[in-house]
């Protein structure tokens, strides 16, 4: 596997809008997560998790990062997404943090860009990878090949 590739500005920046997103909405149990993902024109959109009493109503932040992207933009792509997490208040000594997305939101990031790039944890850093390396043998139906 390639070597993944280190942060620059912009990745930085991405980071920075997320943390920002899950410490203005965080809300134990309900909202917990950040994201951000930056359209192919440049455009930054953020997210937070939208918890639910009935779990499997729950949404991810990538998926609400992305919808506010839709809604303003249409269909433009992801160049770059992330998600970091807002501990809980009786977890010491932990930061906000970079977290890998979930495995129904690498589906999801992969159908609206097979190109987008995601910031991943790497160790005690962060790595940019292609979707499609944290996606081997995405979902397809039978007749799609
Ligand atoms: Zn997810």
């Amino acid at each position: 596997m390639k070597r993944p590739a280190k942060l620059g500005k912009s990745e930085r920046e991405l980071i920075a809008a997320a943390t920002a997103a899950i410490k203005q909405r965080y809300r134990d149990d309900w909202q917990e997560v950040g994201a951000a993902l930056r359209t192919r024109s440049g455009k930054i959109f953020t997210g937070v998790n939208l918890d639910a009493y009935l779990g499997r109503m729950a949404v991810c932040a990538e998926a609400v990062a992305l919808g506010r992207a839709v809604v303003d933009l249409g269909d433009a792509g992801i160049e770059t997404i992330v998600a970091v997490r807002h501990p809980p208040p009786g977890e010491k000594d932990q930061t906000i943090a970079v977290v890998s997305p979930c495995g129904a939101c690498r589906e999801l990031i992969f159908d609206y860009d097979p190109q987008a790039r995601v910031i991943v944890p790497n160790g005690k850093a962060q790595a940019v990878v292609p979707i499609a390396e944290l996606l081997p043998n995405k979902y397809s139906r039978g007749s799609e090949g």
